[in-house]
């Protein structure tokens, strides 16, 4: 079968990849993207906590910082410029034992070295006046975080792609890639043959996996992936509180955490449980007796019985238990050595705040 010519194929329709996708037609370039299931975001861009995060955990200096802000600005701008549901609710960071008050000081200092200067420290009493049903000793107040419709956000992503004469192909899982006469030739799980200028791998849980089937890319820059579930419980009923609430962070994750979507129901999560798949989404109803423990730190007068399994994202991490989180990982062909090539790994959150900054980055490795 001869191959089809194409400039640019973006595999993997999530969040990431149609934010590239947008980015790339908007420089002029012809795009391809290629989604192995039958529809846009099924996978970690539609479970996750669809926070617009601020960008005060991240080291400074890293991708997660620069882009996590960067992002920030750009999806508030686009979101109100193509009415895209969102709120900027703000959020409270709480420390509920005394132990976590320097840790929460900790943050506010690394918040200032990445830029976000909007927070705003909180006695108990200042924290319970806005929101009384909270129990802690102190809190950072982040105004500038918010929530936002990830499936609003992808729809106007893909309709932009579209409206640029770029196209989407579902149920075309990509199989292999080979670097060949100036061109990379992908293949397709039913045979289709492809020859591309540029490809960036944003398949996300499956990036590593998918890079390792890329003849001629040198197997030490493909990272091991590792997968981390967190699952989530909605509250049944009214929630009182009208903030996000989030603990002192704890190892691979943000802790249990209150979220709101836009319709103002809460949801608490994710957890972290490792697992040795990234399909393995179910929520464990049992999972739910460590929420209990964990929200009532902050909120002590939760009801019992009032949480109700939801549902289960997985983190695409590199690194794995115990090992120091790992940045985004960007790498381009000054990277790797391969033309026209950028593989996207590690791409945790806050991976749906940073698309846009992400998608500017990306554009830039393919000039
Ligand atoms: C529990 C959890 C909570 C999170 N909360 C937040 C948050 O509040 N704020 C935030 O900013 N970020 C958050 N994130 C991170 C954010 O969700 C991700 O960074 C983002 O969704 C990643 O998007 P993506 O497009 O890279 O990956 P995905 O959404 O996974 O998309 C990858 C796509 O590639 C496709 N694909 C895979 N293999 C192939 C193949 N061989 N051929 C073709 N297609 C393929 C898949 O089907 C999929 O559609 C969270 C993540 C998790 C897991």
């Amino acid at each position: 079968m001869s191959a089809e010519h194409v400039d640019c194929v973006v595999v993997g329709a999530g969040v990431v990849g149609l934010a590239v996708a947008r980015a790339l037609a908007l420089a002029g370039r012809e795009v391809l993207v290629l989604e192995a299931c039958h529809a846009i975001g099924t996978q970690t861009s539609s479970r996750n906590s669809e926070v617009i995060h601020a960008g005060m955990y991240y080291p400074t200096g890293s991708l997660k910082a620069e882009l996590c802000v960067r992002g920030k600005a750009l999806l508030y701008a686009y979101c109100a410029e193509r009415g895209i549901g969102h709120s900027r609710c703000g959020k409270f960071i709480v420390a509920t034992v005394p132990d976590q008050v320097a840790k929460l000081q900790a943050i506010q200092d690394r918040a200032i070295a990445n830029g976000v200067h909007d927070l705003v420290w909180l006695d108990a009493a200042q924290a319970q006046a806005e929101e009384p049903e909270l129990h802690c000793i102190a809190a950072l107040h982040s105004t500038s975080t918010g929530i936002v419709d990830s499936h609003g956000l992808m729809l106007s992503l893909l309709g932009d792609i579209e409206n640029l004469g770029g196209m989407l192909a579902l149920n075309s899982p990509l199989a292999l890639a080979e670097y060949k006469d100036s061109a990379i030739e992908l293949v397709a799980v039913d045979g289709t043959r492809l020859l591309a200028k540029t490809v960036v791998n944003a398949a996300g849980l499956q990036a590593p996996a998918l890079a390792g089937r890329f003849a001629g890319l040198a197997p030490r820059h493909v990272p091991q992936a590792y997968f981390a579930k967190g699952s989530y419980f909605t509250l049944s009923g009214r929630t009182p509180f009208s903030r996000l609430i989030y603990p002192v962070p704890e190892e691979a994750g943000l802790g249990v955490h209150l979220t709101l979507d836009l319709g103002g129901q809460a949801r608490f999560g994710p957890d972290v449980q490792w697992v040795d798949t990234p399909d393995d989404t179910e929520v464990q109803a049992a999972r739910g007796d460590a929420f209990y423990a964990e929200v009532r730190k902050y909120w002590p007068d939760l009801p019992d019985g009032a949480l109700v399994p939801a549902y289960a994202g997985i983190r695409p991490k590199i690194s794995g238990p115990g090992e120091p989180a790992r940045d985004f990982c960007i790498q381009g062909p000054q990277v790797h050595g391969v033309h026209g090539l950028v593989n996207l790994f590690g791409i945790e959150s806050p991976g749906l705040t940073s698309c846009l900054a992400i998608a500017e980055k990306v554009v830039a490795l393919t000039r």
